[in-house]
This record gives C-alpha cells, sequence and structure tokens, in this order.
C-alpha cells in the first residue's frame, strides 16, 4: 500500500557510490515524503545524477541503504523491478522509442511490463497525453515534436506506469529557452495534484516556487536543505552563497 501524504516514502541513509577510486557520493542522507517536491541543486560534476540514478538503482550504490516504501531496495533479497514501477524517471535527453508513435511510447510499458491490455493502456496514453497537452498528437513520430513536446510525452510516458515518485534529472536542460516553461508547467501541475518528485534543476524560479524543500548536493554530500524561502533567503553553507552568487 502507498504511504499516505506526509509519511515516508523513501528514506537515504548514508548513500555512498564508488566508481573505482572516484568517490562520487560521500554519504547522502535524506527522508523524502509522500507529496514532497524536492528540488536539487548544485554544480555540475557534484554528483546529482548519480544520486537519482542510484533511488531507482540505475547505479547500484556502493555503501548506505535506500528504503522505498519501507522496503530496502539495496537489499540483495529485494525483487528491484517491482520496486522500480513504481518509480518513473524523466531524463535531460528524452529518450523516447524513435520508431515508435507517441502513443505507443506512452502505452508500451503498461503493455509490456504491467500486462495491462492494449486498449485499455492505448486510453490510459491517451488520456496521459491530453493532460500534458498533446492530446492530438498521438499519431505523430517523436522526431516530428518540437523538444519540449517530446519532452512532455517523456513525462506521460513515465506517468503511465503508475508510479509513487517521480524523478527528473534536469528535464528542461536540453530544451531552447522557449520551451522550458510548457515541461515546467506540466511538472508544477504534477506538484498540485500532489505527485511526489525530485527534480534536479538549473531553474532557481521552479525550485523556488514549486518544490517545498531544496537541497544543495556538492563534492557528493547534501551541503544544506530547507524551505525554498529560507534556502534562497538566507543561505548558510558559504558554498551555497558561492554557488547562488553565480547562478542568480
Ligand atoms: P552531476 O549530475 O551533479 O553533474 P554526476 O552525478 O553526473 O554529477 O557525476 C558526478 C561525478 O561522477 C563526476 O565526476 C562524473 O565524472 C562521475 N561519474 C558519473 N558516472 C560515472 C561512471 N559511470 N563512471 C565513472 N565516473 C562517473
Ligand atoms: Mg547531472
Amino acid at each position: 500500500m502507498s504511504p499516505a501524504k506526509g509519511e515516508k516514502l523513501i528514506e537515504v541513509k548514508g548513500l555512498e557510490k564508488h566508481f573505482k577510486h572516484v568517490e562520487v557520493l560521500r554519504g547522502i542522507n535524506i527522508d523524502i515524503c509522500k507529496g514532497d517536491v524536492v528540488a536539487v541543486i548544485g554544480p555540475s560534476g557534484s554528483g546529482k545524477s548519480t544520486f537519482l540514478r542510484c533511488l531507482n538503482l540505475l547505479e547500484e550504490p556502493t555503501g548506505g541503504q535506500i528504503v522505498f516504501e519501507g522496503v530496502d531496495i539495496t537489499s540483495k533479497e529485494t525483487k528491484i523491478d517491482q520496486m522500480r514501477q513504481k518509480i518513473g524517471m524523466v531524463f535531460q535527453q528524452f529518450n523516447l522509442f524513435t520508431n515508435m508513435t507517441v502513443l505507443d511510447n506512452v502505452s508500451a510499458g503498461p503493455v509490456l511490463v504491467k500486462g495491462m491490455k492494449k486498449d485499455e493502456a492505448r486510453k490510459l496514453a491517451q488520456s496521459l497525453l491530453e493532460r500534458v497537452g498533446l492530446g492530438d498528437r498521438g499519431g505523430a513520430y517523436p522526431i516530428q515534436l518540437s523538444g519540449g513536446q517530446q519532452q512532455r510525452v517523456a513525462i506521460a510516458r513515465a506517468l503511465a506506469m503508475q508510479p509513487d515518485v517521480m524523478l527528473f534529472d534536469e528535464p528542461t536542460s536540453a530544451l531552447d529557452p522557449e520551451m522550458v516553461h510548457e515541461v515546467l508547467d506540466v511538472i508544477q501541475q504534477l506538484a498540485r495534484e500532489g505527485m511526489t518528485m525530485v527534480v534536479v534543476t538549473h531553474e532557481m524560479g521552479f525550485a523556488r516556487e514549486v518544490a517545498n524543500r531544496v537541497v544543495f548536493i556538492d563534492e557528493g554530500v547534501i551541503m544544506e536543505e530547507a524551505a525554498p524561502a529560507e534556502f534562497f533567503g538566507s543561505p548558510k553553507n558559504p558554498r551555497l552563497k558561492d554557488f547562488l552568487g553565480k547562478v542568480l
């Protein structure tokens, strides 16, 4: 059963990730609760993507624990495929299936992974495309869409698995500036609907307005975490002050 709003959804305890000799994550601790929108910011190379990828075990942690809905997903006994279905992910590069229509991109996962009937999956996909403002583009191929539209399809595709949390890794970084808003608006709408989300972003306005918690990762640890007003209004860590000085 999914936890109720405000209950812990993901507990990250002392998470570490090394690649050979490189220590990328050096002990990340954070609890993510149902309904949280956590914005993650930090310099390039600080471990933000690695952190997100560890949350759904696209990267295998080398230390620490991730407890998802009460289940230790870092334990060898856990069936990760089942857990992963509950964790949607959207990447900077949209990663759509280029040889499939938009509707098929969105309906494929439920059919292949969840065994949903094709008709039902197509209905679900159509309703999700409508939700991201692309109800009339189901028959198109990804290459026929703009970057912003493709990213909205990628969001619909992730939602089709009916995840309990959505992870976004710089969802607007590959977009032309005029398309950033249409994607952020969709994410903001999800936030209003109560979706739990972790969003790595360089969009400080978005972090301030949409997130309820902002996290600064630097050198593989969380250096500061606060509600947006405090985070941006009175940052404490000198490295965060320096970072905000450069990006704001
Ligand atoms: P960010 O997303 O904050 O820019 P990343 O998590 O992508 O940072 O990367 C953090 C560090 O980990 C970087 O120094 C990067 O080179 C290193 N890294 C990431 N993935 C790998 C990998 N598969 N093998 C070796 N090093 C990696
Ligand atoms: Mg990254």
